[in-house]
């Protein structure tokens, strides 16, 4: 496992479209690896693979409850709005309030290849599309009403980072 450079601010790869893993190679599951701990060594909640330089459709999430890695990762299904304030690994110091649904379902492959699907509300689906984004070269200030710049936040502590 190694720590990887983080991709920030107007890096042209964070405006790239990511594209579909093919085939899960070693290469893939050591990208996996790095990932999560790139994402918890940077006190992240979610991490996707072209916040690293890596076009691929690869992220991985933790809000707390335990880490999830996903390929080719979509949302099949969501339904209602939620608002909240986020923040982005890859855009220090920035934040801003995001509406989001408020219940999505995700489906992609795992590690071993096998389709899986989750449920997610609340903080968890914020994470999800806000990762999905990433891999579609969006960015949360492309949809925030308002984006604070603030040199004061800390970015671990009020604001969600993904
Ligand atoms: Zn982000």
């Amino acid at each position: 496992m190694a720590l990887r450079n983080l991709r920030f601010n107007d890096d042209k790869i964070l405006r790239t479209k990511a594209k579909d893993v093919k085939e899960i190679t070693p290469r893939i599951l050591e990208l996996l690896d790095d990932m999560s701990e790139t994402m918890y060594k940077n006190n992240g909640i979610g991490l996707a693979a072209p916040q690293i330089g890596v076009l691929r459709r690869v992220i991985t999430v933790d809000i707390g409850e335990g880490l999830i890695e996903l390929l080719n990762p979509h949302i099949i299904e969501e339904k209602g709005v939620q608002k909240g304030l986020e923040g982005c690994l890859s855009l220090p110091k920035k934040s801003g309030y995001v509406e989001r649904p408020e219940y999505i379902r995700v489906r992609g492959l795992n590690r071993e290849g096998v389709s899986k699907e989750y449920e997610a509300t609340g903080l968890l689906a914020v994470v999800f599309c806000h990762e999905i984004d990433h891999l579609n070269g969006v960015l949360f200030i492309d949809k925030a009403t308002e984006v604070i710049e603030d040199e004061e936040i800390e970015l671990n502590n009020e604001v969600e980072v993904n």
